[in-house]
């Protein structure tokens, strides 16, 4: 028995970790912005292994993660908080963490009642400016055909859709501690800072494995698998698309690789897809600032949401992807416009929803008048105008800035997506759209790769305006 003891002792101290060197995250990058990765070498680091088995029940991973993080507070630190979001009840997952690891020493973490919060106290507190390194093996399990609020996370028809697959690091901010909120009503989950995302994936051959950020090696092992490497900098989540199923159709649009991948149905719906995902791209780098990643993949998956945004990849719904209606290009335009509005400029999602989905549909009027002229966008904000008046007949209006919770029902839909872009329209008629997308312009510079807060907007947009602005955030955004 004491040898048993022994032998268990020892496995988990030996526990494998990652051996990778963690260069080489330019060729994740355009080459104009290969810089930007030396801007932040405090942000925490993903080093992960993961194998991947795509069963007829379930689609499992078994992973290991090494995570360094640098404590950029003013606080000292007792404590690192992971999420664990595919134990959601939105998600419908399993996510079980069977080892953590610090220098070697075991760690026996706390968690929240929904298993989504997982406290990992430290036997040594961590002062301002210094780092950690934490060791740790998971399992997640995604069951076949448990489909919950839009399908997020979900395997299937052989589509695995896996965001937040691992236990991922989240957000202290000081004075308000470790941010731990744990309901998902609607609206988007996560709140995450830029990180950087070392992963090899092993799996079976046939599996097409599509990834936040760009693959760097694809190797077939003597045992039949294959193991391939994806490297995503600068990025505030790593997400994870699979199927054997998948085809892809490539172009380029200002020097960025875009990957459409589709199901074998969705040959049409690809085409429509990269086409306005080229303009899109276009549009928003010209508008807002540029997109600095070498690679930006459109994925077509069985999400019932219209479309969901992760950084460096979106995921399509099918029935969308074949309708080839008008709905099909409001949803790329719409989620494309994401990578600058959340992907790169990051906000609370679940307090501040309004700020990257608002301007999402802003954006997604402006990549109208740029793909159909000056009146297209227009329409689309008399389209957002009519809606938010045909709510006002039957409900009481809301501000626009509330978090997700405040929005019962629809309202999340007609306040935040119908009346959000109607305040960057009425900031656009009252100082004029140039000076506005100036100011957009300035904002995302400003706060890419970084978080921003509603005061932060507002007094980026006060700076380039040359204006008060009290009046109409107060009146708009509450
Ligand atoms: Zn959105």
């Amino acid at each position: 028995m004491r040898y048993v003891v022994f032998l268990i002792v020892l496995l988990m101290v030996i526990m494998p970790v990652a051996a990778q060197d963690g260069t080489g995250y330019e060729a994740a990058m355009l080459p104009d912005y290969a810089a930007d990765l030396d801007a932040f070498p405090h942000a925490p680091r993903y080093s992960m292994t993961i194998n991947l088995d795509l069963g007829a029940d379930q689609a499992t991973f078994s992973g290991f993660q090494s995570v360094t993080y640098t404590n950029e507070s003013s606080d000292t630190l007792n404590e690192i908080v992971f999420r664990l979001y595919p134990n959601y009840e939105s998600y419908g997952g399993v996510l079980t963490v069977n080892r953590v690891q610090i220098a070697g020493s075991p760690i026996t973490p706390t968690y929240d009642a929904t298993n989504s919060v997982m406290h990992v106290a430290l036997a040594e507190p961590l002062a301002p400016n210094a780092s950690i390194t934490i060791d740790l093996a998971y399992t997640t399990i995604v069951v076949n055909d448990r489909v919950r609020l839009y399908g997020q996370f979900s395997y299937s028809n052989g589509v695995l859709a896996t965001p937040n697959f691992f236990p991922q690091l989240s957000v202290y901010e000081t004075g308000a501690g470790w941010w731990e909120y744990a309901v998902q009503p609607q609206g988007d989950a996560v709140y995450s800072e830029t990180s950087f995302f070392d992963v090899q994936v092993t799996t079976a051959s046939d599996v097409i494995v599509i990834t936040s950020g760009s693959r760097v090696a694809d190797t077939l092992n003597a045992d039949g698998s294959r193991t391939v490497r994806y490297l995503a900098p600068l990025m505030r989540d790593f997400s994870l698309m699979a199927s054997s199923a998948f085809e892809t159709i490539s172009d380029t649009q200002d020097g960025i690789q875009i990957d459409v991948h589709y199901l074998p149905s969705g040959t049409r719906g690809a085409d429509a897809v990269l086409a306005y995902a080229k303009v899109a791209v276009q549009t928003f780098n010209e508008l807002f600032g540029p997109y600095p990643f070498a690679e930006l993949d459109i994925v077509e998956t069985y999400t019932n949401a219209g479309g969901i945004e992760y950084p460096g990849l979106i995921v399509v719904q099918d029935d969308a992807w074949n309708s080839l209606d008008t709905f099909l290009e409001v949803v790329v335009a719409h989620e494309v416009a994401h990578q600058w509005w959340y992907s790169l400029v990051g906000n609370d999602q679940t307090a501040y929803p309004w700020m990257d989905e608002a301007l999402a549909q802003y954006a997604t009027a402006l990549y109208y008048g740029k793909a159909y002229g000056p009146t297209a966008d227009d329409a689309v904000f008399d389209s957002y105008q009519g809606n938010w008046q045909r709510y006002l007949n039957d409900f009481s209006d809301l501000p626009i800035g509330g978090p997700v919770t405040d929005y019962p029902d629809n309202a999340y839909y007609y306040i935040v997506y119908q009346k959000g872009p109607l305040f960057f329209k009425t900031l656009a008629d009252t100082y004029g759209e140039a000076a506005l997308l100036s100011a957009l312009n300035d904002y995302f510079m400003a706060y890419r790769y970084e978080v921003a807060t509603p005061a932060d907007m507002q007094a980026s947009f006060e700076a380039s305006l040359g204006a008060d602005l009290d009046v109409l955030f107060t009146e708009w955004v509450g």
